[in-house]
């Protein structure tokens, strides 16, 4: 069983996450990312929450491939910046993209928030846009969400982000995500939980609708 599948994004880790995360469930799907397709024009990702933009994505993917086509967008919401920067998360100190500048503007802005107000999740919603054999566009979404806490340094060299600075609850250390494996990370993250949600519906498509 095999199927191409568009996975809407320039991000390289994040790519590499979720196709790792998907061929656990579905070892036939060939993920083609947007490297892999010819150019088009990529929306401007400016809805007011993770699901609008995660839809946006999907539906230029897929009216750009014509491939069933999944997109997330996902963000590091802190309680105590009442869920920013969310949807600002990549571009939170403005742009271009830069993890360092990022992390380094929201540790300055947490300096006086203490130890027991630090808590935050990541929240990751994917959205998958295709044609059923009768040509019948379909839309499906799904969320996933890993609290924690942020603390006041950065550690570790895995994963991508605010990973260095995200230390997880679901986790029997006190490891940022930086500083688990990839299968750790996964087993736990808002990606991972999203992704695992929406696998079935991918499952249906590959074995046609
Ligand atoms: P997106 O590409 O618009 O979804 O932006 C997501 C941004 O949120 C990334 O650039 C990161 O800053 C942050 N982010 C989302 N998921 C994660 C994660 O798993 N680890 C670390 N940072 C993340």
């Amino acid at each position: 069983m095999s199927v191409d599948i568009f996975l809407a994004s320039r991000n390289a880790k994040k790519i590499a996450e979720m196709q790792r995360i998907l061929r656990e469930t579905l070892p036939g799907l060939r993920v083609l990312g947007l490297d892999d397709a010819a150019p088009y024009d990529e929306p401007v990702e400016d809805e007011a929450d993770f699901a609008g933009n995660a839809l946006l994505k999907a539906r230029a993917g897929f009216a750009a491939s014509g491939l069933p086509s999944l997109a997330d967008d996902s963000g590091l919401c802190v309680d105590a910046l009442n869920g920013m920067p969310g949807v600002l998360s990549a571009r939170w100190s403005g742009p271009p993209k830069d993890d360092t500048r990022n992390n380094t503007l929201l540790l300055d802005q947490l300096a006086d928030v203490p130890d027991a107000r630090r808590g935050a999740e990541f929240r990751c919603c994917v959205a998958l846009v295709y044609a059923d054999a009768a040509g019948v566009v379909h839309e499906e979404v799904a969320d996933g969400i890993m609290r924690g806490r942020v603390i006041r340094e950065l550690r570790g060299t895995g994963g991508f982000g605010y990973d260095v600075l995200f230390v997880p609850d679901d986790q029997d250390g006190d490891r940022t995500s930086a500083e688990m494996t990839s299968a750790e990370k996964d087993a736990i993250s808002h990606r991972g939980m999203s992704l695992r949600a929406i696998a079935p519906v991918v499952t249906a498509v590959m074995n046609g609708g």
